[in-house]
């Protein structure tokens, strides 16, 4: 097996994704397959969470969890997300976020991120590659909303986290994973509607 893919899938398994939110798993799956730059998740409010090993580097800081691959963009990530001066676009962007889709954030205004969210998933083509209905649910190519249904780059983010995902292989919490994310986006399960 490729060496990367099987650095990839160890890491997997290094970080306690049963108690972390399952929208984490869209979120790790991008960073470690190199398709996003840093992420941040909540820190879990229940359970034995005590420690996380993932390639980059890793900072605990007000709740959140945040991982970026070297330590002076985990500083400035931590820096920019706790800055009382507006930050979407900075932030979003150090998140991998396309620019389009941060700045149609930043234009909406925080108060209005769920309405457009709620918005985009009711409009948005099931099982299509800007699907982010059931992100939630672990179930997603990309975790963003994109500014539009046919956001290029957003459409291409998600086509290649998808190939990357169909030549991927590994061990058994990692392939459930995958291929549930794999089911969902195939033409067999568009077909089953
Ligand atoms: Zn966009």
């Amino acid at each position: 097996m490729d060496e990367t893919i099987r650095k990839v899938l160890e890491d997997w398994d290094a970080l306690h994704l049963e108690e972390l939110p399952k929208s984490v798993m869209v979120d790790l799956g991008r960073y470690l397959f190199g398709h996003k730059p840093a992420l941040r998740f909540s820190y879990p409010a229940a359970g034995s969470f005590m420690s996380i090993s993932v390639p980059g580097f890793v900072k605990i800081f007000k709740g959140m969890i945040y991982i970026a691959r070297d330590q002076l963009n985990l500083d400035l990530l931590t820096e920019v997300d706790n800055d009382i001066f507006p930050h979407e676009i900075l932030f979003g962007e150090m998140l991998g976020y396309p620019k389009c889709c941060v700045e149609k954030i930043a234009n909406l205004g925080e108060n209005f991120i769920d309405d457009y969210n709620d918005e985009f998933n009711k409009k948005v083509k099931r099982h299509s590659l800007l699907d982010i209905s059931q992100y939630s649910n672990g179930i997603a190519l990309i975790s963003h909303v994109p500014c539009s249904m046919s956001c290029q780059s957003s459409l291409q983010q998600a086509d290649q986290f998808y190939k990357s995902l169909e030549f991927a292989t590994g061990s058994r919490d990692f392939c459930s994973w995958r291929d549930s994310v794999i089911y969902y986006f195939s033409s067999k399960c568009k077909g089953v509607g």
